[in-house]
């Protein structure tokens, strides 16, 4: 779906209807209206110098009075509200982001948000639920999204741009482990048919996202690698580590490679020593590759796992460790998938070895379902136990019990919403978390 326009309309969604605006070619934020008759609700206000354009849309109407929520407080995205306030405009924001706008000094006070939140907040126009879902500090620390159920919409905010690598604001707080963590969460949140609308650029769809998160995940793992291995970042920087997706995220004219990379370097934790292995009863340590400094955002990938799902998001994964064994484990599907050489990856055991990694640290699964079946469903899930069987392992994890609330469609996501043993034909685990000190 291409949207080169100034305004777009879009009556794809029964009643409501979606304009999108955009002046300048993506180099404001976009501005999303959602509109029923006399009832709109409007999604950031774009650049100062174009409100004429949006005033003009909802001036005079009836509207008011009527929401603007802002994704996050950066002024290409505020521009417009101490006028659109000015037409009855209540003016709603994350928390940390009302006090971003008070330090930058923009919008004007009377722009500025009437209303805040920290974790969530549900908004009512007429029966439409649109929910507001604070994100991990990732583009800044007073992110949110939009996600419209009934209308199967997504507003991201600048945690993605769809052109474009992202800018990682560490000033006002973002954080590259941050971004991904939301990223996941709004991979999680939509199907094949959600309309993504992102901070900048086109519309997009949840392939584009899911691409998006796997060069975020490449692009980190490579950069952590090598600051581990004690390289500065302009040394990094002249690897030229986001080469193979330039032609995809260097599109737009906002953020380049180099700056991305850069904006990765100096928020990732400085951490260098990794989790201590802890041999466990009855099992030999997995021998690493002593050359080789481990990574702590890392990958671990297993083959044909079932996981049997309890009460209130607490589930077993369990999976055979041999499986993942040089021979019988298929390092071609690892590198396919991940992106990544299966000499990056951790072992199973370094899951449950102390020092961080233990139980309560937070991991992302990724969870596929039969083999012919390319959906797959993203979940952020804490280690609670784990445990062996000769060479099957098992482990308990608690997932927020709201992602097993299904608003999915896919058969795994329902799978997910009724109790019951699962079949997977992969499961992919990413910690998610920076990197623990160990005892080394
Ligand atoms: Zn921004």
């Amino acid at each position: 779906m291409q949207w080169n326009e100034d305004v777009v309309e879009l009556d794809q969604f029964g009643k409501w209807k979606l304009i999108l605006m955009n002046p300048e070619r993506f180099q404001a934020g976009n501005i999303a209206i959602l509109k029923r008759g006399k009832k709109i609700v409007l999604i950031d206000s774009g650049c100062a110098r174009n409100y004429e354009k949006l005033v003009k849309k909802v001036a005079n109407k009836d509207y008011a009075p009527f929401f603007l929520v802002n994704t996050h407080a950066h002024p290409d995205h505020t521009g417009a509200n101490v006028e659109m306030a000015g037409e009855g405009a209540m003016v709603l924001a994350h928390r940390n982001a009302r006090q971003h706008m008070v330090r930058y000094g923009l919008p004007g006070e009377s722009g500025l948000p009437i209303l805040t939140f920290r974790r969530r907040m549900t908004l009512y126009a007429g029966k439409q639920r649109m929910r507001l879902l604070s994100l991990a500090p990732g583009h800044t620390d007073g992110d949110l999204a939009v996600w419209v159920p009934e209308m199967n919409l997504l507003h991201t905010g600048d945690v993605f741009m769809s052109r474009d690598y992202p800018l990682i604001d560490s000033n006002s707080g973002g954080t590259i482990l941050g971004l991904i963590r939301s990223v996941n969460r709004l991979v999680r949140r939509s199907d094949r048919d959600t309309v993504i609308i992102p901070g900048h650029g086109d519309l997009a769809g949840r392939k584009e996202l899911v691409q998006y998160q796997n060069m975020l995940v490449n692009v980190t793992d490579d950069v952590q690698y090598h600051k581990n291995l004690g390289l500065d970042l302009e040394s990094i920087r002249d690897l030229n580590l986001t080469k193979k997706y330039d032609k995809k995220w260097g599109q737009g004219d906002l953020i380049t490679g180099r700056q991305f990379v850069g904006f990765v370097y100096n928020t990732l934790p400085d951490a260098t020593i990794s989790p201590s292995k802890k041999e466990l009863p009855g099992h030999k340590a997995h021998d690493h590759d002593s050359g080789e400094p481990e990574v702590c955002l890392s990958h671990l990938f297993v083959k044909r796992a079932t996981l049997e799902v309890g009460e209130k998001g607490r589930a077993a994964l369990s999976f055979d460790l041999n499986d993942r064994d040089a021979g019988q484990f298929d390092a071609g599907v690892q590198d396919r998938l991940t992106g990544l050489s299966s000499s990056k990856a951790w072992s199973a055991r370094d899951l449950v070895s102390d020092g961080g990694t233990g139980p309560s640290a937070l991991f992302s699964f990724e969870l596929r379902g039969p083999a012919e079946d390319e959906r797959f469903l993203i979940l952020d899930g804490r280690l609670k136990r784990t445990s062996f069987d000769d060479d099957r392992m098992t482990i308990e994890v608690a997932f927020d019990a709201d992602d097993f609330r299904s608003e999915h469609n896919s058969d795994l996501a329902s799978g997910l919403a009724s109790d019951g043993v699962i079949d997977l034909a992969s499961v992919r685990i990413d910690q998610m978390q920076s990197c623990p000190l160990g005892d080394t």
